[in-house]
């Protein structure tokens, strides 16, 4: 179902929540650094690629398009699709999706446990039902078709 089907009051409920997850995760004691060197962008390099939820890729969705842009930018050496090559730029950095958060990056400290956010990737998970999505899907695919809802 598309992000265009949901009425406008439970859409805007289901992205505040994704926005108060990221803060939330935030404001864990964990110790974790994120230093936008976007080696962790590079997906076809690291051999990993952020899965999203509806929630997240509508949020990601979203903050391309406030960019003016209404398509994924290709990047043919695989990496991902928001990363500005040119800048070494996350093109919607505030509104990443939880992956880049909590993933594999040894600069910023290595992998956050599942454990450890358990509570916060339910959230998503509850969203994702709420928007009836079909669980965590590749950064990719997750927000071409949201984008392509947005049409
Ligand atoms: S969304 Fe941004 S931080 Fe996440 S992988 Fe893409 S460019 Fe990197």
């Amino acid at each position: 179902m598309s992000s265009r089907n949901f009425l406008p009051q439970k859409l805007q409920t289901a992205l505040e929540e994704v926005r108060r997850i990221y803060v939330d995760l935030a404001q864990q004691p964990i110790q974790r650094n994120c230093l936008r060197k976007t080696e962790c962008c590079h997906f076809k390099l690291t051999g990993r690629t952020p899965y999203l939820t509806k929630g997240e890729a509508v949020v990601a969705a979203k903050a391309l398009r406030a960019t003016g842009r209404k398509s994924l930018p290709a990047n043919a050496d695989g990496s991902c699709p928001m990363l500005q090559q040119e800048r070494g730029n996350c093109l919607i950095y505030e509104d990443r999706p939880f992956g880049c958060r909590t993933h594999f990056c040894a600069a910023a400290g290595g992998p956050l446990a599942r454990r450890e956010v358990l509570d916060l990737i339910r959230r998503l998970e509850d969203v994702d039902l709420a928007l009836k999505g079909n669980g965590p899907r590749p950064f990719q695919n997750a927000v071409a078709d949201v984008l392509g809802d947005m049409r």
